[in-house]
């Protein structure tokens, strides 16, 4: 089989037999021809269950997560709602204390009459032995760096433990996309993604997705979500992510190398009172994210990052004060972008009101540290 590098600049570009297009075009069609037989060669029925564009871009997510399938959803949180649909009633969940807050907010509101959930900090094992110990768990759910705090969790390490407490393991791994960290290589079951970030790149679709490592009647639970509730990711989103997965591994490393520039810049910088970014070597998960968080071999710490100021009226003043970061939530596009966190997140929202969350985009490092440096004054 041929490098990830080489199988990305070819996603979705199958030889076309008939007109020998290079490129595969979105296929729009919602109903597929039936044979005289009543059978349907074309291998598809109706859209919502299938259909040939985002059967391309499922396979293609599979490959690059190492995975068996993927499914394809209408956006991050469809995906995610799909897995903690696909539970049974009653199940008990673990999620990382510190979590993108919309799968919080779903899974404890409403969700919260279908499943249990208790948060936990999953960068300490202690505490994800306690909570594992304490009466059955289904599923834990990982994201790591966490967003926006950027907790690094040992996948292997917790993988070990829920799988030998009898739970499974879901990775939202939409800040460290493939091939950055490959969650199903450390054991993990299920990988949730928003495609809306990295992976089509280029802050114009919004789409989700999960990856199973095993084809088994777990990730058939997700499928039938998948077709039943219909959250599905339409053709040409499926078509515009695969073009922005052609450009994945070469984008990612522009945006890592810009993200730790600048958090070598901030923690230097003397109005800045706290930097969260596992490149540095003062991080509390450094090492383990020297072990997972590598990019062709080389490690690569991610193109996200977080850090405080003394107050939050001067973390808001910074947010404002850009010229080239725009203010703007979101992550993962070739534009930078900086936001006040906690002013996005709900009340109940434990993002210290002094954090400023920047993703890294693809403008020269020296332009992002320049407009860093003007708007920290
Ligand atoms: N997971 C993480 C880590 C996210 O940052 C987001 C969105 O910001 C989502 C899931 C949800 O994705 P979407 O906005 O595509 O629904």
């Amino acid at each position: 089989m041929h490098d990830l590098a080489t199988r990305l600049a070819h996603a979705g570009c199958p030889p076309d037999p008939r007109d020998r297009a290079a490129t595969a075009s979105p296929v729009f069609a919602t109903t597929f021809l039936r044979d005289a037989d009543g059978t349907y060669p074309g291998g598809h029925v109706y859209s919502r269950t299938s259909n040939p564009t985002r059967d391309l871009l499922e396979a293609t997510l599979a490959d690059l997560d190492g995975g068996a399938e993927a499914a394809a959803f209408g956006s991050g949180q469809a995906a995610v709602a799909a897995v903690l649909n696909a539970l049974p009633v009653g199940s008990r969940v673990l999620l990382p204390n510190d979590v993108y807050h919309g799968v919080r907010a779903l899974a404890t509101g409403p969700m919260a009459d279908r499943i249990a959930v208790r948060t936990v900090d999953m960068s300490d094992r202690g505490a994800l032995r306690m909570a594992l110990s304490d009466g059955p768990v289904a599923l834990v759910w990982l994201e790591t760096p966490s967003n926006p705090l950027c907790r690094v969790t040992d996948l292997a390490a917790a993988v070990e433990m829920a799988h030998a407490a009898g739970a499974r393991v879901c990775v939202d791994a939409t800040w460290t996309p493939p091939p950055l960290t490959r969650p199903l290589d450390f054991g993990a079951d299920l990988v949730v993604h928003s495609l809306t970030k990295y992976l089509a790149g280029h802050s114009d679709v919004l789409g989700g997705a999960v990856v199973t490592r095993e084809a088994d009647a777990d990730f058939a639970a997700v499928r039938h979500q998948q077709a039943l509730a219909g959250g599905v990711l339409d053709p040409f989103s499926c078509w515009l992510t695969l073009r922005g997965l052609r450009t994945l591994d070469v984008r990612l490393e522009r945006q890592c190398a810009n993200a730790a520039a600048a958090a070598v810049f901030l923690a230097a910088h003397p109005a800045v009172t706290a930097v969260h970014y596992p490149g540095l070597a003062t991080h509390a998960g450094h090492a383990v994210a020297v072990r997972q968080m590598r990019l062709h071999g080389a490690t690569c710490f991610g193109g996200m990052l977080s850090f405080e100021v003394a107050t939050e009226a001067e973390a808001r003043r910074v947010a404002g004060a850009t010229r080239v970061l725009a203010q703007a939530t979101s992550l993962g596009g070739t534009e930078s972008l900086i936001e006040h966190r906690r002013s996005v997140e709900p009340p109940a929202s434990t993002t210290p009101p002094t954090l400023l969350r920047v993703s890294f985009g693809l403008e020269s490092a020296r332009d992002l540290i320049d407009d860093l440096v003007q708007a920290l004054g």
